[in-house]
């Protein structure tokens, strides 16, 4: 039998979340991020679920190939554009939008020698000081851009910095129309958070009312997670988990008073107490540094990490199960089969981090299950 740690894909739960999107920006097509690999889910597990998508959207150009082999014909925006010139062929050949942020990569299209002019989204950096024109060069990327044969669209996108916070988008939204402000094309703005927490005002019904009707990209709120944990919770917004991440018990420990658990004894039991192991580490992806009371299920109930997780084990209370013993079902993060949920988010704050982390991080070791 294999070491019992499992991930599994929920395509029923990325539909539901897609559809979320839309329901917050009906007026917008929806870009389904699938960069890192979908957020570490797994591009041909996710695309049957996320093909009711108008777009994809990624940054590796082997993840776009990927797209084109599982037949996608729509659109792909490649969201960091191109990292060298004869990456362009590839956009020919495989008709992938693609970001232009940097002059750059304006001389690279300039000298591209095609038969496909491109669609391009040229990119305003409008406060997040990433990646993208700033508004003082923003007019004459546009014209260098508009004046090219090998450029046949141009659209325009920019990218939020504080849509899960209490800055908000209102600044970086009035930088964007003021540079954008007469010039024709389609717009796209909104992740999740400005998606969820924003997108009926004030993208919606702003003075220009061109963002209503374009592109939104919409990521981790896809992979159920809530952007904005923990001011909402992913069922604050309806979101539900797309990945769980499952294991066993392969060992139990009765504790006394004064005996402790794992390297560096950093917990000490108070009094009797049953301990699961379970075979998942670090070296699986959970986070090393989640510590002692970071929520864990098992067989469906709520209980808490104990002690240092190591490479490839870690322990867990089973005070709250005193029936579970060896083989029984642990849920790291999301649902378990007794329907119990244990939120991605919720393991994600307890060790200082994002569940994005979280899901990019599940390692290579870890085996999938088949998604029907
Ligand atoms: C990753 C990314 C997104 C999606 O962000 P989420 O917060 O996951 O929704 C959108 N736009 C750009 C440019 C990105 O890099």
């Amino acid at each position: 039998m294999p070491r019992p740690i499992l991930a599994t894909v929920h395509p029923e739960a990325l539909r539901h979340n897609l559809q979320r999107a839309r329901d917050c920006a009906p007026d917008s097509q929806v870009m389904a991020v699938v960069k890192a690999n979908a957020y570490g889910h797994g591009i041909e597990r996710c695309f049957d679920a996320l093909r009711a998508a108008d777009g994809f959207a990624l940054l590796d150009l082997d993840e776009a190939q990927r797209l084109r082999a599982l037949d996608w014909r729509g659109p792909i925006l490649l969201l960091e554009g191109v990292f060298e010139p004869r990456d362009l062929e590839l956009c020919s050949r495989l008709h992938l939008w693609h970001a232009v942020h940097c002059t750059e990569q304006i001389d690279w299209l300039a000298a591209h020698k095609t038969q496909v002019p491109h669609r391009v989204f040229l990119k305003l950096n409008s406060g997040m000081n990433r990646l993208g024109f700033t508004p003082a060069a923003f007019r004459s990327a546009w014209a260098r851009l508009n004046a090219l044969p090998q450029v046949d669209e141009i659209s325009f996108m920019t990218h939020f910095s504080d849509a899960d916070g209490p800055r908000g988008i209102a600044h970086q939204v009035a930088v964007f129309e003021a540079a954008t402000a007469d010039l024709p094309g389609e717009r796209s703005l909104a992740n999740s958070a400005a998606i969820l927490r924003h997108a009926t005002s004030p993208l919606r019904g702003s003075g220009n009312g061109h963002l209503a009707a374009d592109w939104v990209r919409e990521g981790i709120s896809l992979y159920g997670s809530a952007p904005d944990y923990p001011q909402h919770s992913a069922a604050d917004w309806g979101l539900l988990p797309t990945m769980t991440l499952s294991s066993r018990l392969i060992g139990v420990q009765q504790l006394r008073a004064g005996d402790t658990v794992g390297y560096g004894s950093t917990f000490t039991a108070e009094g009797d107490l049953r301990v699961g192991v379970v075979a998942c580490g670090y070296a699986d992806g959970y986070p090393r540094v989640a510590p002692t009371g970071t929520p864990i299920l098992v067989a469906g109930q709520r209980t808490r990490t104990l002690g240092r997780v190591s490479m490839d084990m870690l322990a867990v209370d089973l005070t709250p199960v005193p029936e579970a013993g060896i083989g029984a079902e642990v849920v790291l993060w999301g649902r378990s089969a007794t329907g119990a949920v244990l939120p991605i988010d919720e393991v994600a704050r307890a060790a200082g981090t994002l569940s994005y982390e979280l899901m990019c991080a599940v390692a290579p070791r870890v085996p999938f299950a088949a998604v029907a």
